[in-house]
């Protein structure tokens, strides 16, 4: 007899997609515990877990209408075991959306893919991104101050963002220039910007003029080149305007 396996949640709820193509699409949110990157501004406690197996998961489940599920993490595509919970849940009939960093392989088991980038971890991009996605995410960080605090960092006093214009405006060519990249790297069908949010506060106008310059840039490279580029949008965390969870 095998033994059931058990599954890192943080959590399970009902609510509406607050972000990116789908937003307000009603699903079940399956938090799973722990990631592969440790980004310094993540808004998710996901070393808080509880252990539950398919019949506990079933159960939390049962009096949920919504038939969209979307596992999240964390970073839910490094569970062990993961695949048996699809597979369970797509026997029921969910049509399965996951959030991913696009670091690791997804399930073919999964409808709908949006993966989220992340520049402050861009060197770990050159060698392990996925190719497919039906939607990218990219949070606006040009200073990569995600990036998790280093021993050097913690002793020479708190990381500040250089404020010069030339410096701006070079953090902002490069982050551009990134975003293109991942366009160029991970094909799909929608792409977003979305605004970071650090101390309550959220850089939605640095993000609307990203927007503008990638989309005239990507204008003035299709009539050169006659390539299709993507035309990219702003995502925002709306359930978080919302009240929502
Ligand atoms: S990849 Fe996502 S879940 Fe993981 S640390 Fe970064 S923001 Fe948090």
């Amino acid at each position: 007899m095998t033994s059931s396996p058990s599954f890192r949640i943080v959590e399970i709820f009902e609510s509406l997609q607050g972000e990116g193509h789908n937003t307000g699409m009603p699903a079940i949110f399956i938090r799973l515990g722990r990631c592969s990157l440790a980004c310094s501004w993540c808004d998710t406690d996901y070393l808080r877990y509880q252990h539950m197996s398919i019949d506990d998961i079933f159960q939390a489940i049962a009096t949920y209408t919504a038939k969209n599920i979307i596992i999240t993490g964390g970073e839910p595509s490094i569970h062990p075991h993961l695949e048996m919970l699809l597979s369970a849940l797509k026997v029921k009939g969910y049509f399965l959306c996951i959030e991913s960093n696009a670091l690791h392989t997804i399930s073919p088991l999964i409808d709908y893919i949006a993966v989220s980038p992340k520049y402050c971890y861009e060197e770990r991009y050159e060698k392990d991104c996925i190719a497919q996605a039906d939607e990218v995410r990219i949070v606006v960080d040009i200073f990569k101050i995600g990036q998790p605090v280093t021993t050097e960092k913690k002793v020479s006093s708190q990381y500040e963002p250089p404020l010069a214009p030339e410096q701006i405006q070079l953090a902002q060519a490069r982050f551009i220039a990134w975003c293109q990249n991942m366009a160029n790297k991970i094909h799909a069908k929608h792409y977003f910007l979305s605004p970071l949010e650090e101390g309550g506060q959220m850089n939605i106008l640095q993000t609307i003029a990203l927007i503008g310059q990638l989309n005239a840039r990507n204008e003035e490279e299709k009539h050169a080149k006659e390539t299709i580029k993507p035309h990219w949008q702003l995502s925002l965390q709306t359930h978080k305007l919302a009240n929502i969870q």
